[in-house]
This record gives C-alpha cells, structure tokens and sequence, in this order.
C-alpha cells in the first residue's frame, strides 16, 4: 500500500496476532505518531502521520521504542494534554485520579478496549519489560500468571528480551 509516497508495512507480525497500523482510528493514528515521533526526537505535523507510522511499523517487532524521560520534561501529547513520568520511567496523564498510564492508552490503541481490572485477572503487560516501551506490539493483555513469568524471564535475560513463546 503507498500513501503519499510512502510504503507501508500493513501488518507487523507477532505470533498468532497482527497489529494493522492502517486500521488505527485517525485519531489513535495522529496521537501514536505524534508520540513515536517525539520520542525520536522529531516533531509530527498531522500530514506527517502515515509517514511516521509506516516508518515505525517497519522496525523488526522486536525492537523497542522508547519514550526516555529526562525526569524534568513533560510531553504534550497531540491532543494537548500533558503527560509525565515517574522516577521509574513510567509515564502517567497529570490530570485526573485514578493514575492513568501510558500502557492503559496503549493497550486501547491496540485491542480497542481497556483491561477488565484485576477482578478478571488480566492486566496490561509490556512483554519486552520496559515500562516507556511504545511499540504496539509490546503492549499484551495478559493473565498475571504471564505477566509474572515476563518479570521472571526479564531477571534472567535481562530487560527488552521477550520470551520466545511470544515470538513466532
Ligand atoms: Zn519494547
């Protein structure tokens, strides 16, 4: 598919799971790739978004994409609103309680739908256990039976590894 000039990698396989960067809703595609965008350090002008994600999408899907915090900068995300991130590296909107964090909107983007909570044993993990990880593909609704044996490969093999089961 070419839009603009542009070659796009329609789907960037993860196992049995695909992730079509080109069925993102406009919104989710304009906020990821403004998002992709500043974390390499560049700025994304709404015409820019196919561009930028076809650019992303065709990373080897294991690689990590990360939104690094100098730990005084905030990032205004394309809809203005303002994000931060903690002494972890885990980033959260400034505004509004519960705590509402990268991986939760991440997660949306990829699966169209927030976890269930906790009473439904699933949660969102990121697999390759950075936690400012913005690959969409590093972003898995999981059980915590999964989610812990994430934690336990990443002791191992340190983090930005991925299990192999979750490979192809
Ligand atoms: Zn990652």
């Amino acid at each position: 598919m070419t839009v603009d000039g542009a070659s796009i990698a329609p789907m960037a396989s993860m196992g049995n799971e695909t992730i079509d960067y080109t069925a993102l809703s406009a919104a989710d595609a304009r906020w990821y790739a403004d998002i992709l965008a500043f974390a390499a350090g560049e700025k994304c002008s709404a015409h820019d978004t196919t561009t930028v994600l076809a650019r992303f999408s065709d990373l080897p899907w294991t690689k990590c994409v990360r939104l690094m915090s100098d730990g005084q900068s905030d990032y205004f995300d394309a809809n203005g609103v303002r994000w931060a991130a903690d002494t972890k590296g885990r980033w959260h909107r400034t505004r509004g309680r519960p705590l509402f964090r990268l991986q939760q909107r991440l997660g949306h983007i990829r699966y169209h739908r927030y976890t269930l909570g906790p009473h439904n044993d699933e949660f969102v993990s990121h697999i390759c256990g950075f936690k400012d990880c913005l690959r969409l593909e590093h972003i898995k609704y999981q059980s915590k039976r999964e989610d812990i044996a994430d934690k336990r490969h990443h002791k191992r093999f340190g983090l930005g590894s991925i299990r192999p089961e979750l490979g192809l």
